[in-house]
Parts: C-alpha cells; sequence; structure tokens
C-alpha cells in the first residue's frame, strides 16, 4: 500500500506499508509505485483513536429506558431498575454491537467504566477484554454507580469488582451524601487502586453546583502519592461554575498533580444545566482554560445508546464537535488540538500513542481530508488499517 503525498503530522509525505509495517516515509514525491501496489493520493494519515471514557455495560439500553427528564438523576435512576436484571450474554452482546461501531470510527483502545453493583456484568466486560485483546485494547475501571457509603455493601462490591480483574479503580465523589464522605471515598479509592497496583478514574464534580469540590482532594491525594499520571479525573463539570479565582487554583492544582482530566461533552452538554431557568449554563469543564495552564486533557463519547444519553454513535470526532462549539474551541489551533487529542492525549491511559514513525506497526487511519478541521466539519468515515490490513 503506498500513499503519496498525504499530510502526515505538519508535514506532506509519501508512506508505505509493507506487511504489518509502516516500511517507508519519504518526503512528498520520493516514493514510488510498484507493480500490483494499491495507492492513495493526497488525504491524511493519522494513529487510531482512544476512548478514555464510556459505560459499555449500559450501552444499546437507550430505548428500552428513555431518560423522560434528561437528567443525570433520571439516568442513574433509569439505570439502577434494569441493572440487576441483566445477563452475561445480553451484555456482551450489546457491547460488541458498540465495539463494533468504535473500530468501525478508527478507534481501537477503549476504556470502559463497569457498575460494580452487578458483578455478572463486571465478569462478563473483563471476559469481553480478554475474549477481544488480538482486535481492540480494553481496559475496565471498578465503577460504584451508587456510590461508596450510601448504603450497606457497596464497599465490599466495589472491592470484589477489582479483585475480579479490573485495570483502574473508580468512584463517584460527587454522589455520596455531603463532601466529607466524598473525600474519604476519594482517600478509599487512592488507597484501593495502591493496595491492587492500579490506575484511578473518578466520575468528579458531574454536577452544576459550585460547592461541590472533589477535584481538589483527588488532587492532594494524587500530590501526596506521586501517581498523578496514572490518574483521570472525568467531566468535572462543577469547574464550569466555580467562581474564576477557585477555579483558577484548582486547575493549578490538576497541572501539578499531573493528573488528566477528561470531558465528556455529547452527555453533559445534555444532562447539565437541568435546574437553571434562563440562561442556562454549559455543563462543559474548562477546556481552553485547563490547556492555557498546561494540563492534559481527554475527550470521551461517554454514552452510546445508554439511559442517560439516548443517542450516540461512537464516532469520538462527534464528541470532538461537540467540545468545539459548547467550549468555544473554534479558532484554528484549538480546533487542531481537540482533534490532536483523540489521537494523543487519549491514549495516556494506555501508556501513550505509538508514534507513525518507519519500522512501526501500521495501525493507521487514512482520511480523505487533508486538514483536521475538514475532519470535525465534514465526519467522513476514515479507512483503518489495522497490523497494516485494511479493515473495512
Ligand atoms: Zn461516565
Amino acid at each position: 500500500m503506498l500513499f503519496q503525498s498525504i499530510h502526515l503530522q505538519d508535514k506532506i509525505c509519501d508512506v508505505r506499508i509493507e506487511g504489518a509495517c509502516i516500511a517507508q516515509i519519504g518526503p512528498a514525491g520520493t516514493l514510488s509505485e510498484r507493480t500490483g501496489e494499491e495507492v492513495r493520493e493526497g488525504g491524511m494519515l493519522t494513529p487510531h483513536f482512544a476512548e478514555p471514557h464510556v459505560h459499555l455495560d449500559a450501552t444499546q439500553l437507550g430505548a428500552r429506558t428513555p431518560n423522560m427528564s434528561g437528567t443525570l438523576q433520571e439516568g442513574i435512576a433509569n439505570w439502577a431498575a434494569v441493572r440487576d436484571t441483566l445477563v452475561a450474554d445480553d451484555i456482551q452482546r450489546r457491547a460488541r454491537k458498540t465495539i463494533g461501531w468504535y473500530r468501525n470510527w478508527g478507534c481501537t483502545r477503549i476504556r470502559t467504566h463497569v457498575d460494580t453493583g452487578n458483578l455478572t456484568a463486571v465478569e462478563a466486560l473483563i471476559d469481553l477484554r480478554d475474549q477481544l485483546k488480538d482486535e481492540v485494547e480494553i481496559q475496565v475501571v471498578a465503577f460504584p454507580q451508587e456510590g461508596l457509603l450510601k448504603a450497606p455493601g457497596q464497599v465490599e462490591q466495589w472491592r470484589a469488582a477489582v479483585s475480579l480483574g479490573c485495570d483502574a479503580v473508580g468512584a463517584i465523589p460527587h454522589f455520596e451524601h455531603d463532601l466529607e464522605t466524598g473525600w474519604k471515598t476519594v482517600q478509599m479509592a487512592f488507597e484501593l487502586a495502591e493496595e491492587f497496583g492500579l490506575a484511578l478514574d473518578f466520575h468528579c464534580d458531574e454536577t452544576d453546583d459550585p460547592s461541590i469540590r472533589n477535584l481538589e482532594e483527588v488532587c492532594r491525594q494524587a500530590k501526596r502519592r506521586g501517581n498523578g499520571s496514572q490518574v483521570i479525573a472525568g467531566h468535572c463539570t462543577a469547574l464550569h461554575s466555580y467562581p474564576d479565582d477557585v477555579a483558577a487554583q484548582v486547575i493549578a492544582d490538576v497541572v501539578e498533580a499531573e493528573i488528566q482530566v477528561v470531558t465528556n461533552p455529547l452527555d453533559n452538554i445534555v444532562l447539565q444545566g437541568r435546574f437553571d431557568g434562563y440562561p442556562k449554563r454549559r455543563g462543559i469543564t474548562r477546556v481552553d482554560e485547563l490547556w492555557a495552564a498546561g494540563a492534559t486533557v481527554g475527550i470521551g463519547h461517554d454514552s452510546v445508546v445508554d439511559p442517560w444519553y439516548r443517542l450516540g454513535t461512537a464516532n469520538l470526532v462527534d464528541a470532538a464537535h461537540m467540545l468545539v462549539h459548547a467550549g468555544h474551541l473554534t479558532a484554528d489551533a484549538d480546533m487542531r488540538r481537540v482533534f490532536r487529542t483523540l489521537c494523543d492525549d487519549n491514549h495516556r491511559c494506555f501508556g501513550g500513542v505509538d508514534p507513525l514513525q518507519e519500522g512501526r506497526v501500521a495501525n493507521v487511519l487514512y482520511w480523505p481530508v487533508d486538514d483536521p478541521i475538514e475532519v470535525i466539519r465534514v465526519r467522513p468515515r476514515p479507512e483503518v488499517f489495522q497490523h497494516g490490513v485494511r479493515q473495512h
């Protein structure tokens, strides 16, 4: 396969794939076609996408459990009503369908949360992770959807889920009864992660309430333990509503702690602001200010046709498109950075992205357009090459 005059990391190059590898990269016009070789001219090559935040146990249930009020609270209640009835076959069938959608859109690394309230779901997703390991890299986060200290038995379920072989420890401190208990669960999560040698991934401050400040405690714990590079704080929508001086301090903490904030713009633009009259706040964390301060941001899809969000395609460019709009990131440099996040910073929890260099495995996306802004505008389907083989 030969790509001629294609855009690759801000240069125009010729690229040859042979077998499973990127065999040659040269300046445009330097690699000529060999007999029998398939050729693409123009366009752009990028690494695959990575998904840092989705819920594969709940995916494809949106039609069964419509969210009439649109709130996070009803989403959680609707999910709780079906969660305990789910069986492994159904969970894996739905997850496989969504994973297929992800792969079609060029995403081959997926971090999924799983509600530890249903250990059948935990086992089913861990089993699926292992079954599909040659096609897609899946990480499973033990996520206690209804909190840890709100009801008896939740901590035991959470520990049991982690023991089954999860890749990361989750928590949802803003869902606890009060801030003090929220902070306590943040600390418990760090302790459990340390015990099992795992990463951490919080649903952190997914609320419009500016008094909810668990992100500070996540930063404090990460700084104390020096493991911020293993920590994700997802959502962080309360940061949107903090007074600017408080937000600046918390963002400085995020940078110092080296944790990653993952924004989920598709869900949060509709789940948040539901208790506002007009004007209605946007439930999106402060991506522009996080970037300006030097923080690492990821972009998740979060829900694909589930009880929280009835829509969703598993195309991360849709999440990027929403973030560009709701986050006022329409400057050319911002849009390019949003796109780059999908194939760069989104890989952080998987150990970083494999660079597109000679001799590396040819896991690439070929885009028919040559500019990331055009990808966000048009949202074309990329050709997905995995180990040098075109997938569709
Ligand atoms: Zn989530």
